[in-house]
């Protein structure tokens, strides 16, 4: 079970948190605690920056304006994990999902990459760091994940670290094992997993994935599964048998 607080609302900010400092928050944040949550001067909620643990402070309301009074230090900042996700952009709703759930699942690094049949060429990172920001706080991380510059897939494969094992979530792949294959993996290797776009991976994509050195190919079942739910199979699959499941 999850040792912290999880009842109390959670914000993120960029400021130092330090006892005694008062952070103004913006509008939305300020909207959102006093307008949608109700709560008046004096409420303790939990705060984060990413970098300094996570501390209790008070909301001190003043109209439309709110600010928190940081007091104590409730937990010390933890390490992210070391777990990359891969991912062809998707259209908005499926992606905004898709990244919520990706940093739900403790992903450290979100990185889009364009392949031949991606229907999208855009990401929206700003709109994608908000998707990161809101899962965090809702699931109690205290570091938020990186978010890469979109990539293409040529450029992913020529810069791949090859001591990061792949494991690359394939429609093509034989039906076998998804544990037995990620059994193989020596503990404690640092990871990556990609996902493809809706229209699948192009056979010269696959094949030069496939020449990698430490791929693993994954067969997520006998159905084909939509990004966004091939992202979440994968990802937990991952955590259970190689992360911090364990
Ligand atoms: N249009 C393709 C399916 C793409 S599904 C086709 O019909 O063949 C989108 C992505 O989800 C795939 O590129 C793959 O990364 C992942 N995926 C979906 N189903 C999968 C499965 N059964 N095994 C492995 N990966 C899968």
């Amino acid at each position: 079970m999850a040792g912290y607080d999880f009842r109390s609302p959670r914000l993120y900010v960029e400021a130092p948190l330090d006892s005694g400092v008062v952070i103004g928050l913006e509008r939305a944040q300020a909207h959102y605690l006093t307008t949608v949550l109700r709560l008046k001067s004096g409420h303790r909620v939990l705060t984060f920056n990413g970098r300094d643990g996570e501390w209790s402070a008070t909301i001190e309301a003043r109209g439309r304006a709110a600010s928190l009074l940081v007091g104590d230090r409730t937990r010390a900042q933890t390490a992210p994990g070391n777990l990359h996700y891969l991912f062809a952009p998707l259209k908005a709703a499926r992606i905004d999902y898709m990244v919520q759930k990706a940093v739900e699942l403790g992903v450290s690094r979100l990185q889009p990459v364009l392949t031949r049949h991606g229907q999208v060429a855009r990401v929206n990172a700003g709109r994608m760091r908000g998707n990161a920001i809101e899962a965090a706080q809702q699931c109690g991380i205290l570091s938020l994940p990186a978010i890469a510059e979109t990539i293409t897939l040529a450029e992913l494969i020529a810069a791949h670290d090859r001591t990061r094992h792949l494991v690359f979530c394939d429609e093509d792949a034989e039906i076998a094992n998804p544990v037995a294959a990620l059994e193989l993996v020596p503990w404690r290797s640092p990871l990556a997993v990609l996902v493809g776009p809706e229209g699948g991976f192009a056979a010269d994509e696959r094949e030069a994935l496939l020449k990698l050195p430490n791929v693993v190919r994954l067969a997520l079942g006998p159905r084909i599964l939509r990004a966004d739910t091939a992202a979440v199979a994968a990802l937990t699959l991952v955590q259970a048998v190689l992360g911090d499941w364990r």
